[in-house]
């Protein structure tokens, strides 16, 4: 059979239209189409360019299509150019043979409408494609979240999510990299290390950046021993000659989705990774945490805490139990440490149960003022009543430090109070950074000035250095339990030495020594022996409950043992 001109046109025209109802553009029958339109109108090229905008058309950003070239090209039969809505700029290019042969009026108005509908089918694929590197990327050309929620849907609606990995990583230490190699190169290190995860995790999966150096990511169970590897630590170049090198580490929490899976939503999935990613930052080396649903049922109690610790705090729910210290020698009541207890529906919280968690955003420094306050109210009302009062201390946590108007803040409380201020102690524990260290030291002075006591509480236990006893006036070294040696017949252990030398120290310069925690009748003889003195245990008194506590405050002396 043999067709006309005219249908033969009509036949290509019908395909065409057919294909642009089809999303992909880069199918083969779109390749076929072409061929056999350049064959017949005897076209030698086509060439498509791209570019987003006309600025980028004049400084030849762009992207060029070569979608058929049958290698004889050399004179250009025309050129489209034109402007789309969207300010993209498209230009098609029809090559062919210069052989001197020509097109009929006909043939070159069908080449026409032909070129227009590609050459539109194109650029609405290419503005489509913008569009997902603008909505899938973020601007340093990471994948972002959004990415990552497509990648969930489309998994999830091929069934098959079930069995595979997803993860949170924070990058180790990676600020102290970024100092010592530079910024620059910190990005380059990113750059490489997320390649290398994307490389491994191949087609199946996806790694996305959150931002700064924290990914998150979804892989096939196959490949997780090579992925666990490179959140283990690798060597990431951070050059082009590959000479200089950098390792990479990462705190990651990782949840392996059940099989079968049914997603129910990104925000599912984020939470459990985020907190198994929480828990391994928590550890000082790079860690992997497998989420379970412990780890779920810890955030639903740190958030209950956190929503009920102010209904506690105007209900005044939280009391000050005190915990006599006593004089070893003269078996005086020579002290008392204010500790926390919160009653709450009939039962007592302790304080380890929930100040770790008021740590957390600083809620903690409300309840520590509290505390003083409420200190400071039962040694007036002491005062008043004519007892014999002895000086209490408070703690107080490390996170006030930052707070630049705590002196004052204590001051107010105490001066409100209207208490002698060497009736009040402040206890601090160590801190960590230098800032920290500065900040503690002013904090330290200014309440020295103003006549209120100091104390190093836990110490011994964590960062302790001598700097600290060196360079801050304390008055009190509390010792920690753990410090203590067991028994007097460990006199040669290290733990004896060290701790009959630090106590010699502390006394030597003036610290006054409170050993904490001392249970038995063995740990007495211990500090005899180390001549320290003043103790804070159960072998005398658990913290008590203010009646319990008044009456030994009238009794003032503890019979011998
Ligand atoms: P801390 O300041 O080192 O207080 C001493 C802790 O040791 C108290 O625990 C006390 O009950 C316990 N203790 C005392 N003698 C013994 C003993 O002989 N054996 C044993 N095993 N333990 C003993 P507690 O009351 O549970 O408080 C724990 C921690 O909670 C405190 O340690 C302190 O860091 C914190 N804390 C308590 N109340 C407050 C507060 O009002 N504010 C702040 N910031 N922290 C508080
Ligand atoms: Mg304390
Ligand atoms: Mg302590």
């Amino acid at each position: 059979m043999i067709y006309t001109n005219q249908e033969i046109y009509l036949g290509f025209l019908e395909r065409l239209v057919n294909l642009t109802h089809t999303e992909v553009f880069d199918h083969d029958s779109y390749r076929v189409l072409l061929k056999d339109i350049c064959e017949y109108y005897r076209i030698a090229k086509g060439v498509t360019e791209f570019y987003p905008t006309q600025r980028k058309e004049l400084l030849k950003q762009g992207e060029i299509f070569c979608d058929f070239d049958n290698g004889k090209g050399e004179k250009v039969l025309y050129r489209y150019r034109f402007i789309t809505r969207a300010k993209a700029v498209i230009i098609g290019t029809i090559y062919v043979e210069d052989n001197g042969e020509t097109w009929s009026d006909e043939e070159l108005e069908q080449l026409d409408v032909m070129f227009r509908v590609i050459l539109g089918f194109v650029s609405r694929m290419r503005l489509i494609r913008t569009l997902e590197d603008f909505g899938f990327h973020d601007i340093d050309g990471y994948y972002n979240f959004r990415a990552f929620a497509r990648f969930l849907d489309i998994a999830n609606t091929e069934n098959r999510l079930g069995g595979m990995v997803t993860f949170h990583i924070d990058l180790h230490n990676f600020t102290m990299v970024n100092a010592e190699i530079s910024r620059q190169n910190g990005d380059i290190v990113l750059k490489n290390y997320y390649k290398m995860l994307c490389d491994v995790i191949g087609e199946t999966g996806i790694v996305i950046r959150l931002g700064g150096d924290k990914f998150i990511g979804i892989f096939d169970r196959k490949v997780k021993r090579k992925v666990f590897n490179l959140f283990s630590g690798v060597p990431v170049a951070y050059d082009n000659k590959n000479e200089k090198f950098v390792r990479v580490s990462a705190a990651a929490g990782v949840y392996m989705l059940p099989n079968p899976y049914m997603l129910k939503s990104p925000g599912d999935i984020m939470d459990k990774i985020m907190l198994a990613g929480n828990a391994a930052k928590l550890q000082t080396e790079s860690a992997i945490i497998i989420f379970d649903d412990k780890m779920k049922k810890e955030k639903d109690r740190v958030k209950k805490v956190q929503t009920e610790f102010r209904d506690g705090l105007e209900k005044e729910e939280f009391h000050v139990y005190y915990q006599p210290k006593v004089d070893l020698q003269t078996r005086q009541l020579k002290g008392a440490e204010a500790l926390c207890r919160w009653f709450r529906n009939g039962k007592i919280i302790p304080p380890l149960d929930f100040i770790p968690i008021l740590e957390i955003n600083n809620d903690i420094c409300d309840l520590d003022f509290y505390m003083l306050d409420h200190v400071c109210r039962d040694i007036r009302r002491w005062l008043d009543e004519g007892r014999d009062v002895v000086r209490v201390s408070v703690n107080m946590s490390r996170k006030h430090l930052v707070d630049v108007d705590l002196l004052e803040h204590i001051m107010e409380i105490i001066d409100r109070n209207n208490v002698p201020h060497e009736y009040i102690e402040i206890e601090l524990t160590e801190t960590t950074t230098d800032v920290l260290f500065r900040d503690l030291k002013r904090v330290v002075c200014g309440l020295q000035e103003q006549g209120v006591w100091t104390a190093v509480d836990d110490f011994g236990m964590g960062y302790s250095s001598l700097n600290l006893i060196r360079d801050i006036p304390w008055n009190v070294l509390k010792i920690d339990k753990n410090f203590v040696p067991k028994q007097v017949s460990e006199e040669d252990t290290i733990v004896n030495k060290m701790f009959k030398h630090v106590i010699a120290l502390a006394q030597d310069i003036g610290l006054e020594c409170v050993i904490e925690g001392v249970e038995t009748i063995d740990q007495l003889d211990v500090l005899r022996l180390n001549n320290c003195f003043i103790v804070q245990g159960y072998f005398f008194d658990r913290p008590l409950p203010v009646p319990d506590f008044e009456y030994r405050m009238d009794r003032k002396v503890y019979p011998e043992e």
